[in-house]
């Protein structure tokens, strides 16, 4: 079967939402098939099973404000402007309903993680290359190199990086950059993430950018990425969302 390219409908950038449109056909001679994410918040129900699974998979310190991955909730009220957007311990435990009915117009849960940026800014100011973007489109910090001092986690748009605390459960990780690998310890044995897998409703998606399930998705849907005038050029694939979410 021929490979089939994705081509980004640049006009439609401008409004924060991109569209896909495949080249049927077409061989994507000579370029790595690389990873892609898909989050469809249609489906997150904002169970926090994905985070649990993401802490206990990697070593990813229980305490709060330690993620790889975390939910955000997204709540617009009857009547007002402002949207309101919580995590309560990043979504780990679930969501309490603080919200009646009556008073909210639209809500939705969006699932949040590195972006694993095709033009990644905490590539680029990492003054000793710990951080690299592997040739399967994948951005990781070799932990033996990184001398903890932070200027990744400060230019990543997406706060999606943290330093590993010093009391944290895998000694070599201790005082380094810690964020989502996309599992790569399972990816590269051909395995899933361990967040797709606990996902309960299919709502977070994963594979090869040639795979034809992801394509369809990709195919049959508005697909928007986060921040797109930063110009990372992410990795990472929303369905749903609105041009307020950051
Ligand atoms: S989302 Fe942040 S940590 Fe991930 S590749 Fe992009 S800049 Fe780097
Ligand atoms: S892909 Fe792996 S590391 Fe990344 S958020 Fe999911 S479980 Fe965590």
């Amino acid at each position: 079967m021929n490979r089939r390219k994705f081509l980004i409908a640049s006009s439609a950038i401008a409004s924060g939402i991109i569209g896909f449109r495949l080249a049927r056909g077409e061989e994507a001679e000579g370029r790595a098939t690389g990873y892609i994410f898909v989050v469809d918040v249609r489906k997150c129900i904002g169970c926090g099973r994905c985070v649990r699974a993401c802490k206990i998979e990697n070593e990813v310190p229980l305490k709060p404000y330690y993620f790889r991955t975390w939910v955000e909730r997204y709540v617009w009220l009857k009547g007002e402007k402002d949207l309101k957007v919580d995590s309560p311990n990043g979504g780990f435990d679930g969501f309490p309903n603080i919200y009646s009915e009556d008073e909210v117009a639209k809500s939705y849960f969006v699932p949040k993680l590195c972006n694993h940026c095709e033009d990644p800014p905490c590539v680029q100011v990492c003054p000793v290359g710990a951080t690299y973007r592997t040739p399967d489109g994948v951005v990781l910090v070799d932990e033996k190199y990184c001398i903890g001092c932070r200027y990744c986690i400060q230019a990543c748009p997406y706060g999606a990086r943290y330093l590993y605390p010093r009391d944290g459960p895998r000694e070599s990780r201790r005082n380094t950059a810690d964020k989502c690998t996309w599992c790569y310890h399972r990816i590269t044995k051909g395995y899933k993430p361990a967040c797709v897998m606990a996902c309960p409703t299919g709502a977070r998606m994963f594979g090869r950018e040639d795979d034809e399930r992801i394509l369809r998705v990709l195919e049959e849907n508005s697909v928007s990425v986060l921040k797109p005038e930063q110009g990372t050029k992410p990795r990472v694939f929303y369905i749903g969302i609105d041009s307020e979410v950051r």
